[in-house]
């Protein structure tokens, strides 16, 4: 190979994966599990990863493709599809896979598949595994050592090429000469032995047919005729019957008479894999061998190897002989040579079967020496199922019917030999063997043979873990999963044990014991033996309490203390199965491989048997590979099967999707008297996946009802109840047709028409074309009446702004009397492209130079067709972008991409330009508009409609103004909106006013692409902000919020940067109830978003209780005092739907803004409150920034005012930054909330309401000038600032863990990692703040560093409360400092804004560093390092001393250098780098900092002494000086 020459090749596998990899399209490549390798798929993948080419592979990169399988997933499935489309397939396995495979064996043996088995166990094959196949119709070759396996390799794949056939290639996958190592194949020699020519033909001429199971195989055949025995060739035809297929009656013919020739042959109507002729010429024994002859003297030719049918090895003229199928023939060859002259095995000789099938007896006679009299038969099987080995009867056969001199045959089983033992065994065997009266079958070697190791270890992925724990975790003690990898069965292997048929066996032996225990009881209960009477009462109830588990749980527990108490004899004797008065909860547990042909009979006697067992099945097949997996690959619906069952209690979940339904459905499962089926999804590419592809996978699957989560329950019906439930939103067509059937659907559509609406949405992509057929007909047919040219207008959007400017354009085109049609460009029939006139594209840029979402199905249609011919189209392309966008000069290629690709495209399809490509870059003095205008006066030009007379005005854009001033306070259209079941979204200007009612629409990115792809509409929900002035929450209302996520949302929270609960996940119709629910806990969502005051902040502070409590009270005053007052709140979201009723006490207000007016202000307005010396709410990052400042009598004497700071800012736009607030003053605590609200009205009234990006009070003081605008505010409040207090600050973190105030009252910091409270099966942290919140006397308190404080708790109610923590595992604080100090905001998948991952994301990279921290002694170090999906600042990571803001999905901007209590911006370091880049910065950084830094420096502070980066003074030199100078060429 290209390349590889050097390598040496050290075992057989990577011998023969090299040449498979050569040799084949498609490798199946048969792994112990996805992340474990085999001994051939590290060398497959090496060789794929080095794009090294094949010589047969007919993909684009000649690169093979290669399927991973599992061994226990039916890896044989897969070769079907790929060798039916005329794909060369080998497979790499070992043998534990052959004998589950065997019906597909004798469907492949026709076609052209390589299969190279290592023989398993390792260490001692057995050989049975071989011979139990032998009647399969294959032909199968064998190696015995390492330049054997390369050379039987190549053979294999030459011949199946030439003869059409299956071919298996077998061998001992253990070297005995260690150390050994042989030259890397020679590529010459390997494409001269395949035949390329055969190749080419057999890729050309697929098969057809697609099932595998009706007769579309080959029939094995054993031909029943005897061959000549010495030469010639027979041609032994046996036609097959009809049923033949079905019932290959011929095998069991051959099973007994396998000793004749076989013939590798299919009938003609059934074989048609090779060539192209109609039907396949007939394979015989003969061509076989023919076919080798021919094979093996080119390869002697090439490499001087010379190999035969049968190989005799030993003196010509030797009386004794031994035949070897096994392991040792060389070792034995060996000895024999190195014989004195008076060992009895002296001058003998050894043969050996190079080819085991079809068996050529007349071979044989040629091959032994006319001398040999007698022969011993060595046979390695250990599973004999026969009273002679198969060789044995092979031999036997061939031998004693020539006419040679050969008189005796003597079987012998080979155990494991040495080169310690094989002198001696040598000696048994010919002293057996010339023996009077030799022993048949008699053993040589050791019977203390190594222990064997299966390769194929069984070992629970460590990810299928978390359903078990779920188990565990729910039924406690009472959970039996009958076969855990780690119970303890004695003498049992794992194999065995973790099978399904065994787990079930132990299940119903468990039951059985608990029954005759019941009847024992009963007796027990009768008797006089007790020496009390009480306990007889207890068990009578006990037994009648027994199957019941709600009852029998309290019955337990007293039967077993009046025992406990009674104490006789008897007692203590039932005492001693005390276990067995509880009820087990009995759990099978299986794979997904249950869920294939081979594997199925397990549950399929569970389901039969109508016993109380229940099964959980976890399937790990990701939603992304079902699509590539061959259709052919028959996984079963396991769920519709037990369904349709009709005993069964069903269900199907996902973690991942829904923790709540798991526990509900597991529970539900063990109440249900009779067999349970949990399907539990939890898909994996790889076992060291992390969650955060799990998650992605799992959302994909159910939301697009490929993996639906429902609960089917028969039962219920009896109770009047459906017995479907179905827990997502959509379900799959087969499901769907059930149910049909069932009349289920019926009943619930009946019940809830909306849901109607959901199921009736089905699958495909034709609909979706339908669709956009329609659409543009009508279009047209609107045009028809209109003259002039038609214009045909698509754009590919992200943002908007292609989007408005096509619309803009084609009311343009109309006024200037063009026909035009605007569409996007994924509505598009790409089929109309050629009867176009006029077509013009207005394209953004997405990612690294991507298509946007919208943009990209019509260019992955018109990207690679050959068939496109646009020679009587016109067309222009609108590019937008940004040209510094990716700085780097080797990145400049994606600036304008999506625009530039499409402009070449259509040239090439024969289209003429219009105009030149228009390229609008974000860098121009006008934005795009820069370029744009110049492109469109150009159009104009071209399409002759410059100057048409007098053009109507345009109406002027709508901005977030106008949307504010005609909303009527708030109102818009929200009402309406809400009541629109056709749609799960709002409208777009009331996306803008529900902002300011605290909650915003989102979509699930992580299904955006899919649903697209499936004609629906993004899956909207919203996320729901509330309003919690100083983070400060009850138990009840933490409890009630908890309920909120349950039973509205997506069953988690967040804990937000601005101490408040956010809520994610909630669908249309479920946001009026969330809201409500929220203002019955006395919170609001009021201005929790929007162009207005928000939350407003307060340091969390445990250690001084009472001093927090007078500056608590001012951040509520301040909060209460600056909130809207429009009544449109309450109308539309408390108010019942007779529109009368209000929810909350008190009068609607009257619709009349004091503070705000009609159009609120320009932009959104935060304010928080520092108590020094904790910036724990990064008081610089807000508009107003208050520091709390302590009198001398330790009471709350006011404020220090800061104004001006905000961390918004846009990629390379240096008009804007983040900025830190500038000082105005000294305010008293009773004056505070004034002083505020003026600067909130200078703000009002100054603000750019033109331009929202730079329309922040930040900007507004900027240009101002600090003292000017003191002076306003000075001017409209009629008091002034008085010159700031002293004050210090030492950090901007949380301290995690225990504190105790002045007053005596304790305070725990818990670590909630990024602020996302929900529940995983390793961590059911959600539940535990429940209980604990259950209890708890005191309060919670939110940070601004999104973790939690347990606030006011007693010195008694300490230990309960430690106890509890413990038991959730809520008390570990035990984090790094780094991990500590980190903080991220939401980000993907619900922010709309994200460019790139962040919650998700940084708790991997943190991991990914600490080891680095571990090194370098920085463990415990602080250091604040902070994460956003995009520049809007979420987490305020300008403040940050190290700091990554997402620029595009998997890439970030890097900023180092603030300060470490929050007072000091950082600055840009590295433009869009990934994560290998960002650890190798990390890591060379840390080492540094951990060996320069002086004593008790931080690292933002290090930084910049130490000339990494320049320090940032303020906002306005935020973009100067930075590390990583953009290169301005284009
Ligand atoms: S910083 Fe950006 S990505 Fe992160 S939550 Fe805020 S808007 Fe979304």
């Amino acid at each position: 190979m290209a390349g590889e020459s050097s390598v040496a090749v050290r075992t057989p596998e990577e011998a023969v994966a090299r040449i498979a990899y050569l040799s084949s399209d498609v490798i199946v490549s048969v792994q112990p599990s996805l992340a474990s390798d085999s001994g051939f798929s590290t060398t497959l993948k090496n060789l794929a990863a080095q794009k090294v080419e094949s010589l047969v592979a007919k993909s684009s990169d000649a690169v093979p493709d290669i399927q991973s399988v599992r061994y226990n997933a039916d890896p044989l499935l897969s070769v079907f599809a790929p060798i039916r489309s005329g794909r060369f397939v080998s497979v790499t396995t070992t043998s534990a896979v052959l004998l589950p495979s065997i019906a597909h064996l004798y469907k492949l043996a026709s076609l052209p598949v390589v299969l190279h088995v290592a023989l398993e166990p390792k260490s001692f094959p057995d050989y049975s595994a071989i011979t139990s196949i032998r009647n399969s119709g294959w032909t199968f070759l064998q190696s015995g050592s390492l330049q054997e396996a390369q050379d039987m390799a190549l053979t294999a794949h030459a011949l199946a090429i030439r003869s059409g056939k299956g071919v298996i290639h077998f061998f001992d996958p253990s070297s005995k000469t260690k150390g050994e190592s042989i030259s890397p194949e020679d590529t010459a020699v390997v494409r001269d032995i395949l035949n390329l020519d055969n190749v080419r033909r057999f890729q050309s001429a697929p098969i057809s047919g697609s099932v595998i199971y009706a007769d579309d195989g080959r029939v094995a055949l054993v031909s029943e005729q005897p061959e000549p025995l010495a030469g010639g060739s027979t041609q032994a035809k046996v036609q097959p019957s009809e049923g033949d297929a079905e019932t290959p009656t011929a095998t069991s013919h051959a099973s007994s008479k396998s000793s004749q020739q076989s013939v590798t042959s299919s009938p003609p109507s059934v074989s048609t894999a090779t060539t192209i002729e109609a039907a396949a010429p007939v394979v015989t024994s003969e061509d076989i061998f023919n076919y080798l002859t021919s094979i093996w003297s080119q390869l002697s030719q090439s490499v001087g190897r010379q190999y035969s049918a049968f190989e005799w090895k030993g003196p010509r003229n030797a009386e004794n002989c031994i035949f070897i199928f096994g392991s040792d023939a060389a070792l034995f060859s060996r000895a024999i040579g190195q014989a004195q002259a008076g060992d009895i095995f002296a001058n003998a000789g050894v043969i050996t079967a190079r080819l085991y099938r079809p068996w050529l007896g007349a071979k044989i006679i040629g091959a032994i020496p006319r001398s040999v009299k007698k022969i011993a038969v060595l046979e390695q099987v250990s599973r004999k199922t026969t009273k002679w080995g198969p060789l044995l009867l092979d031999v036997l056969t061939s031998v004693k019917s020539s006419v040679g001199g050969v008189e005796t045959i003597v079987g012998h089983q080979l155990g494991y030999i040495s080169n310690e033992t094989v002198n001696q065994a040598l000696r048994g065997i010919f002293q057996n063997l010339t023996s009077e009266k030799p022993i048949q079958n008699l053993e040589v070697g050791e019977r203390d043979r190594p222990q064997p190791i299966s390769e194929y270890k069984l070992e629970k992925p460590k990810l299928e873990t978390a359903y078990t724990k779920i188990l565990n975790q729910l039924f406690g003690d009472r959970a039996f999963i009958a076969n855990s990898l780690d119970s303890d069965n004695a003498g049992i292997s794992n194999t065995i044990s973790a099978s399904p048929d065994y787990g079930f066996g132990a299940l119903l032996a468990k039951k059985e014991r608990r029954q005759r225990f019941v009847a024992e009881v009963k007796e027990a209960a009768g008797s006089g033996r007790f020496l009390t009477e009480v306990p007889k009462r207890s068990l009578a109830k006990w037994v009648s309490a027994a199957e019941d588990v709600k009852k029998v749980e309290a019955a337990a527990e007293d039967v077993i203390s009046k025992l406990t108490v009674d104490n006789s004899r008897l007692s203590k004797a039932l005492l001693q199965n005390k276990a067995l008065f509880h009820k087990q909860s009995l759990w099978l547990v299986g794979s997904d491989a249950w869920s294939y042909d081979l594997g199925n009979s397990g549950v399929h006697h569970v389901l039969a048997s109508g016993e109380n067992v229940n099964v959980l099945i976890i399937d790990s097949t990701p939603y992304s590979e079902r699509a590539a997996a061959d259709a052919n690959r028959r996984k079963k619906d396991i769920g519709l099967y037990a369904m349709n069952f009709g005993n069964a209690y069903v269900a199907s979940t996902a973690v991942y999707s829904s923790y709540t339904q798991v526990l509900q459905a597991m529970d539900e499962a063990d109440k249900f008297n009779g067999p349970s089926i949990v399907l539990a999804y939890l898909p994996y590419f790889g076992e060291h996946d992390s969650p955060l592809t799990v998650l992605q996978e799992t959302k994909k699957a159910v939301d697009l009802g490929y993996w639906p989560l429902y609960r089917w329950n028969p039962e219920n019906e009896n109770k009047g109840e459906p017995n479907f439930s179905l827990d997502s939103e959509r379900i799959k067509k087969e499901l769907k047709q059930f149910l049909d059937r069932d009349n289920q659907l019926t009943q619930m559509m009946r019940k809830d028409p909306l849901f109607g609406a959901a199921l009736s949405q089905d699958f495909g992509t034709e609909i979706r074309a339908q669709q956009k057929r329609k659409a543009k007909d009508a279009y047209n047919q609107l045009l028809e009446g209109l003259f002039g040219a038609p214009l045909t207008i698509l754009f590919g959007s992200d943002n908007g702004n292609a989007q408005s400017l096509a619309k803009r354009l084609g009311t343009r085109g109309r006024a200037r009397g063009l026909k035009t049609a605007v569409m996007a460009m994924e509505d598009y029939p790409v089929e109309d492209l050629p009867t176009e006139e006029n077509i013009v594209i207005i394209t953004s840029t997405a990612g690294q130079g991507e298509f946007p979402q919208n943009g990209k199905p019509f260019w992955d249609a018109i990207k690679d067709s050959t068939e496109l011919d646009l020679a009587s189209v016109k067309f222009s392309v609108m590019a937008l972008g940004d040209s510094h966008y990716w700085p780097r000069r080797e990145d400049k290629i994606y600036y304008n991409k999506p625009g530039k690709d499409l402009d070449r495209v259509l040239a090439n399809f024969g289209a003429k330009r219009l105009t030149d490509i228009g390229l609008g870059d974000d860098q121009d003095p006008d934005g795009y508009q820069t370029g744009y205008q110049e492109w469109e006066a150009k159009l104009w030009e071209a399409l002759g409609v410059t100057n048409v007379g007098s053009i109507p005005d345009e109406p002027p854009p709508i901005t977030n103004e106008d949307i504010k001033i005609a909303s009527n306070y708030l109102r818009g259209t929200i009402v309406e909106g809400l009541k629109d079941t056709s749609t799960a979204a709002i409208s777009a200007p009331d996306q803008q006013l529900t902002k300011f009612h605290g909650t915003y629409m989102q979509d699930d990115r992580d299904v955006r692409d899919e649903r697209k792809a499936q004609g629906l509409e993004p899956a909207y929900s919203f996320m729901i902000r509330c309003r919690l002035p100083g983070g400060v929450s009850t138990p009840k209302q933490w409890i009630q919020m908890d309920d909120i996520s349950t039973t509205l949302g997506n069953e988690t929270m967040k804990l937000t940067t601005r101490q408040t609960f956010q809520f994610h996940g909630v669908v249309k119709g479920k946001l009026k109830p969330a809201m409500q629910a929220i203002n019955r806990a006395l919170m609001t969502t009021l201005a929790a978003c929007g162009d207005v005051n928000r939350n407003v902040m307060c340091s969390s502070l445990p250690s001084q209780s009472r001093y927090h409590r007078e500056v608590f009270a001012s951040s509520k005053k301040i909060s209460d005092h600056l909130l809207p007052s429009t009544s449109a709140y309450h109308e539309i979201w408390l108010t019942d739907d007779d529109d009368k009723k209000t929810q909350v006490a008190g009068e609607a207000v009257q619709d009349f803004e004091p503070l705000y007016g009609p159009t609120y202000l320009p932009r959104k307005f935060k304010i928080s409150i520092a108590i020094p010396p904790h910036n724990d709410v990064d008081v610089y990052a807000h508009d107003v920034g208050l520091i709390a400042i302590k009198g001398e009598d330790g009471h709350l004497v006011g404020f220090n005012l800061l104004a001006g700071g905000g961390m918004g800012a846009t990629h390379n736009n240096k008009k804007t930054y983040p900025q830190t607030g500038r000082m105005l003053g000294f305010v008293k605590t009773a004056d505070v909330h004034i002083a505020c609200e003026k600067v909130m009205l200078v703000q009002r009234d100054h603000g750019d309401r033109k331009n929202r990006k730079h329309a922040r009070l930040k900007y507004t003081i900027d240009d101002m000038g600090v003292d000017s605008f003191r002076s306003k505010v000075e001017e409209l409040w009629g008091k002034k600032f008085q010159p700031p207090k002293p004050f210090h600050f030492e950090s901007n973190i949380d301290t995690l863990g225990w504190t105790r105030d002045e007053t005596g009252l304790n305070h725990f910091t818990f670590f909630i990692e990024n602020g996302r409270i929900e529940d995983t099966a390793d961590f059911p942290m959600k539940t535990g703040l429940r209980e604990i919140a259950k209890v708890h006397k005191g309060e919670f308190r939110l940070t601004g560093n999104q973790h939690l404080i347990l606030s006011n708790v007693a010195d008694e109610d300490l230990p309960a409360m430690k106890s509890l923590m413990a038991k959730y595992k809520l008390d570990n604080v035990q984090f790094s400092g780094l991990r500590q100090s980190s903080s991220a905001c939401v980000a993907f998948p619900t922010c709309g804004l994200a460019m790139a991952e962040s919650e998700r994301y940084l708790p991997i990279l943190i991991s990914k560093l600490e080891a680095c921290l571990e090194e370098n002694g920085l463990r415990q170090d602080s250091i604040v390092m902070r994460m956003t999906g995009c520049p809007n600042g979420c987490a305020r990571p300008w403040l940050a001393e190290v700091a990554f803001v997402g620029k595009a999905y998997g890439a970030y901007n890097m900023y180092l250098g603030g300060g470490y209590h929050g007072q000091r911006l950082n600055k840009l370091y590295r433009s869009s780098i990934k994560e290998e880049e960002i650890l190798d910065i990390m890591k060379s950084l840390l080492k540094r900092y951990a060996a320069e830094r002086d004593e008790g420096e931080h690292f933002g502070d290090w930084t910049i002494r130490a000339g990494v980066i320049k320090e940032t003074r303020g906002g306005q030199d935020f973009h100067e000086g930075v590390a990583e100078e953009e290169s301005d060429e284009e």
